[in-house]
């Protein structure tokens, strides 16, 4: 965990070559921001747990059309890619997920 309270990403490598996981940019034109995937009251938990993402700030983050904060279902995308990958690192049924996270985001 750094100083800030995060886990090292379990969706990305953020480390050694960090680039955008919507839209495989580096952070030559634009910085890259790091997204919590579950916000509000789980926002510390996505931290804790690994599950954020590193996104271009303007396009993919904040303003774009289809930025994680701008668009429905770029941010639910991101909540089934997340609940998949926490599953899978921390052997999870999805009722595990639901005690964790409040919530199943996967379809039947
Ligand atoms: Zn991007
Ligand atoms: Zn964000």
């Amino acid at each position: 965990m750094d100083k800030n309270g995060y886990a090292p990403s379990i969706m990305q490598d953020t480390v050694f070559e960090p680039y955008c996981y919507l839209c495989g940019a580096n952070s030559a034109l634009d910085k890259l921001d790091r997204h919590e995937i579950f916000g509000g009251s789980n926002r510390e938990k996505s931290k804790r747990l690994g599950l954020w993402v590193l996104l271009c700030h303007n396009d993919c983050h904040i303003f774009g059309p289809l930025a994680a904060h701008n668009n429905a279902s770029t941010a639910l995308q991101l909540k089934q890619e997340a609940q998949r990958r926490a599953m899978e690192a921390y052997g999870w049924s999805i009722e595990d997920f639901i005690r964790e996270f409040g919530k199943n985001y996967l379809e039947d």
